[in-house]
């Protein structure tokens, strides 16, 4: 099974990258992101608990993620492997998410982060917002937001990986194949 951690600051391409993961490796998307927006479309208790966070470009409390992500795993069982894409975003996610893949006996195979530097980052963002209908994507003041919150609490993250040898950098700047067969690249040796 493969269970991969797609990381990299808002705007990097994890979503983009992720469609084209799961179409060649056939894995379930567990992206918190997406599945925030879900609850929020459905007027769910959660999706108004999570609106203010992300209408502010903040972070939902981590026992609100974990809960979701939890509930997700628990039910997919049958899933070839998950990519996870924007979790875990803290340390705490990180190791709940650890503790939830020891009591599924599952494992993460590793982390692949896509680099890209902060000028690229939100010129990219500004042009999503011109269609993604995401009003985070069409504020500067929450675009700043996002990507202080991004160095300050989500980069540990990382390191948390490369702690364990489970941490690839590639780089998030070229063309969406380009950057596919890199991530190719790192899969095939998980
Ligand atoms: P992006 O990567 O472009 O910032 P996402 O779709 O991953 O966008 O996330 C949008 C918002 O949803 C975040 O700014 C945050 O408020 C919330 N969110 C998503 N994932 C998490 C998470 N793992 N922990 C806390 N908040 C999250």
């Amino acid at each position: 099974m493969l269970n991969i951690v797609l990381f990299g600051p808002p705007g990097a391409g994890k979503g983009t990258q992720s469609e084209k993961i799961i179409a060649k490796y056939h894995l379930s998307h567990l992206s918190t992101g997406d599945l925030f927006r879900k609850h929020l479309g459905e007027g769910t208790d959660l999706g108004r608990l999570a609106k203010k966070y992300m209408d502010e470009g903040r972070l939902v409390p981590d026992e609100v993620v974990i809960g979701m992500v939890e509930d997700k795993i628990t039910n997919s069982k049958d899933a070839n492997g998950f990519i996870f894409d924007g979790f875990p975003r803290t340390v705490a996610q990180a190791e709940a998410l650890d503790k939830l893949m020891r009591n599924n006996k599952l494992e993460i195979s590793g982390m692949i982060a896509l680099d890209v530097e902060e000028k690229i980052l939100k010129e990219r963002i500004r042009e999503r917002g011109k269609t993604s209908g995401r009003t985070d994507d069409q504020d500067e003041s929450k675009i700043e937001t996002r990507i202080r919150v991004y160095l300050d609490e989500t980069l540990p993250v990382a390191a948390y990986y490369e702690q364990q040898g489970k941490f690839t950098k590639i780089n998030g700047v070229g063309t969406i194949e380009d950057i596919f067969g890199d991530i190719e690249k790192v899969i095939d040796k998980f």
